[in-house]
C-alpha cells in the first residue's frame, strides 16, 4: 500500500482496519529499510572503494605535485638557461657577424694568396728546373774543383819553383841588362838635329849630311858631317875655298825627321837601369833654340806625339814597376824639379806665395855622413801616375813663365834639373834598391858674340854667360876626371855638378843629347857643341855598380 494508492482514512473506530493498515505500513517500512540497508551497504562499499581510490589518487596527486614542482624547477632552470642561451646566441650572432666579415676578408685574401701561390708555384717550378740544371752543373763543377784542387796543389809547388827561378832570372836579367848597358858605354852621346822650322831659311844641300855606317843604310845612323865654307881661307886667285867638311860620330845620330818615340825607344832600356839600382843621368846640351827643351819636356800643345823624354821615361818606369810588382817588388817615386841660374838654385815646383820667385834654395847633404843630397826649400813630390807628372811639368812651366817676365828668356840661360828618386823593395827577400834618375835641360851653350859692344845690359849678360860657360865646362871637366879615374873630381866647382854628383861617376850611367840647329847661320855654335860632345863621347867611365843594400 505504501507505494500504491493511499487507503482512505479509516474511521476512528475501525481499529482492526487501522491495525491492518499499520502492519502493512510496517511491512512496507521493513522492506524499505532492508533496501536502504542494501543500498547503504552498497554505498558503503562504494565509499570504501572511493576512499581507496582517493588514497590512491592522493598518492598519485602527491607524486604528480612532486613531479610538477620538479618540472617547474626544471622549467625555471630551462627558462634561465634559455635566457643565458639567447644572450649567448646574441653574442654568437655578433661574433658570427664579425667572423663572417673576417671570413670574407680572409676569402679575399685567400684569393690573392691563391693567385700568389699559383705565381710562386710557376716560379718554384722554374727554380726547380734551374736548380736541377744547376745541380747537374754543380756536380760537374765539383768534380772539376776536385781535379782543379789537385792541379792547384801541383801548380802551387810549380809556382813556388817558378817564382824562385823567376827571381833568379830577374836578377840575371838585371846583370845582363847592365852588362849590355856597359857594352854600350856608361857614357853615351846621342846627337839630335832638329828640323828647319817654318819661316827659317832652307840650308844649302850638303850642309848637313848623315853618312850611313859600315852596314849601309840599314844601320842605325851614327855619323854626321857638317860643311863650313870659310871666307877667311879664300885662295889667292880670289875663288871661294871649297867648304871644310867636319865628320863626327856618336853612339847614335837622330836626323831631323826623327820622332820623339824613336828617340825614347833608344833610351828606354837606359832609364830602366834606374829601377835596377843604377843612377841614370840624361843631359840635353846645345845652343838656345836647338831643341833641348823639346827633347826633354816635349813640344807645345800637350800633343802626345811630341811628348818629351821626361813624361815618357816616367810612364815607362811606372809600367815596369807595376810589372815587377808581380814578382814582389814595390817601388816608390819622388820627383823634384829645380832650376840653376847664375849659380843659384830655385824650385820650379814652388806653389802659393813662393810661386815664381821661390826663395833661395841650398844643396845640402840629406843628413850628417849621408851621401844623399837634397835641396833645401824645394818640394819633393811623390808621384805614381802620368797625370801627377803632367801636373808637375805644367807647374814648372808656369813658374818659368812668371820668372821670364822679370828676366828675359831666363829659362834658356839656366839649367833645369828634373830628378826622380826611385826606391824599390822586395820585402819577402829583404832586398832594396834605389837610384836617382836625373833629366837635365842644360842652359844654352852659345858663346857671347865677341864683337858685341858692352853696354850695361850686355855686362849682365856677360856675367850670365860666364856662369853658364863655367858650369858647362865644369861638367866637361867632371866627366873627364871621372873617365880618367882621377882622385879629385871637381864636383864642387859648380852647383850643377854638385847637385848631380850622385848621378855621375862610377856607378852611374850617363847619356848626353847634343842638340843641333840645322841652320847654316848657327854653324859655329853647332861645331862647338859637336866638339864638346865628341870629347865627352871619348870618355869611358868604369864599370857601373848598382846601388843595392
Ligand atoms: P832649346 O830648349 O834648345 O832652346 P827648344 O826646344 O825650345 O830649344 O826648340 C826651339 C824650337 O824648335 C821650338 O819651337 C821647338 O818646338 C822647335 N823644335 C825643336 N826640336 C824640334 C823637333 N825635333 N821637331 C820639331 N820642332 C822642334
Ligand atoms: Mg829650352
Amino acid at each position: 500500500m505504501l507505494g500504491g494508492k493511499k487507503p482512505s482514512k479509516r474511521p476512528a473506530w475501525d481499529l482492526k482496519g487501522q491495525l491492518c493498515d499499520l502492519t502493512a505500513e510496517l511491512k512496507c517500512y521493513r522492506e524499505r529499510t532492508q533496501t536502504l540497508d542494501q543500498e547503504n551497504q552498497q554505498l558503503r562499499d562504494q565509499l570504501r572503494e572511493a576512499q581507496q581510490q582517493a588514497t590512491v589518487l592522493g598518492a598519485e596527486r602527491r607524486t604528480l605535485e612532486g613531479e610538477l614542482a620538479r618540472v617547474q624547477a626544471q622549467a625555471e632552470q630551462g627558462q634561465q638557461e634559455l635566457g643565458n642561451l639567447s644572450a649567448r646566441v646574441l653574442e654568437l650572432e655578433e661574433r658570427l657577424g664579425t667572423q663572417e666579415s673576417l671570413v670574407q676578408e680572409l676569402q679575399k685574401e685567400q684569393l690573392g694568396l691563391q693567385e700568389e701561390r699559383r705565381g710562386l708555384a710557376t716560379r718554384l717550378e722554374e727554380q726547380e728546373r734551374r736548380l736541377q740544371t744547376s745541380e747537374a752543373a754543380l756536380s760537374g763543377s765539383q768534380a772539376e774543383v776536385a781535379s782543379l784542387r789537385q792541379e792547384t796543389v801541383a801548380q802551387a809547388a810549380l809556382l813556388a819553383e817558378r817564382g824562385e827561378r823567376l827571381h833568379g832570372l830577374e836578377m840575371e836579367r838585371r846583370r845582363l841588362h847592365n852588362q849590355l848597358q856597359e857594352l854600350k858605354g856608361n857614357i853615351r852621346v846621342f846627337c839630335r838635329v832638329r828640323p828647319v822650322l817654318p819661316g827659317e831659311p832652307t840650308p844649302s844641300p850638303g850642309f848637313l849630311l848623315f853618312p850611313s855606317g859600315p852596314g849601309g843604310p840599314s844601320d842605325l845612323p851614327t855619323r854626321l858631317s857638317l860643311s863650313r865654307s870659310d871666307e877667311r881661307r879664300g885662295t889667292l886667285s880670289g875663288a871661294p875655298a871649297p867648304p871644310t867638311r867636319h865628320d863626327f860620330s856618336f853612339d847614335r845620330v837622330f836626323p831631323p825627321g826623327s820622332g820623339q818615340d824613336e828617340v825614347f825607344e833608344e833610351i828606354a832600356m837606359l832609364v830602366q837601369s834606374a829601377l835596377d839600382g843604377y843612377p841614370v843621368c840624361i843631359f840635353a846640351y846645345g845652343q838656345t833654340g836647338s831643341g833641348k827643351t823639346f827633347t826633354m819636356e816635349g813640344g807645345p800643345g800637350g800633343d802626345p806625339q811630341v811628348e818629351g823624354l821626361i813624361p815618357r821615361a816616367l810612364r815607362h818606369l811606372f809600367s815596369i814597376a807595376q810589372e815587377l810588382g808581380g814578382q814582389g817588388w814595390t817601388y816608390s817615386f819622388v820627383a823634384s824639379y829645380v832650376e840653376i841660374y847664375n849659380e843659384t838654385v830655385r824650385d820650379l815646383l814652388a806653389t802659393g806665395t813662393r810661386k815664381g820667385q821661390g826663395g833661395e834654395c841650398e844643396i845640402r847633404r840629406a843628413g850628417p855622413g849621408s851621401e844623399e843630397l837634397t835641396v833645401t826649400n824645394a818640394r819633393y813630390v811623390p808621384v805614381s801616375c802620368e797625370k801627377e807628372v803632367e801636373a808637375l811639368l805644367h807647374l814648372a812651366r808656369q813658374n818659368r813663365a812668371v820668372a821670364r817676365t822679370a828676366q828675359n828668356e831666363r829659362s834658356s840661360r839656366s839649367h833645369s834639373v828634373f830628378q826622380l828618386q826611385i826606391s824599390g823593395e822586395h820585402a819577402a827577400r829583404g832586398l832594396q834598391c834605389g837610384a836617382p834618375l836625373s833629366l837635365v835641360d842644360l842652359a844654352g851653350s852659345e858663346r857671347l858674340d865677341p864683337g858685341l859692344a858692352l853696354g850695361p845690359g850686355e855686362r849682365e849678360r856677360l856675367r850670365e854667360t860666364q856662369a853658364i860657360n863655367s858650369s858647362l865646362s865644369t861638367l866637361g871637366l867632371v866627366i873627364m876626371a871621372l873617365s880618367n879615374k882621377e882622385s879629385h873630381v871637381p864636383y864642387r866647382n859648380s852647383k850643377l855638378t854638385y847637385l848631380l854628383q850622385n848621378s855621375l861617376g862610377g856607378s852611374a850611367k850617363m847619356l848626353m843629347f847634343v842638340n843641333i840647329s840645322p841652320l847654316e847661320e848657327n854653324v859655329s855654335e853647332s861645331l862647338n857643341s859637336l866638339r864638346f860632345a865628341s870629347k865627352v863621347n871619348q870618355c869611358v867611365i868604369g864599370t857601373a855598380q848598382a846601388n843595392r843594400k
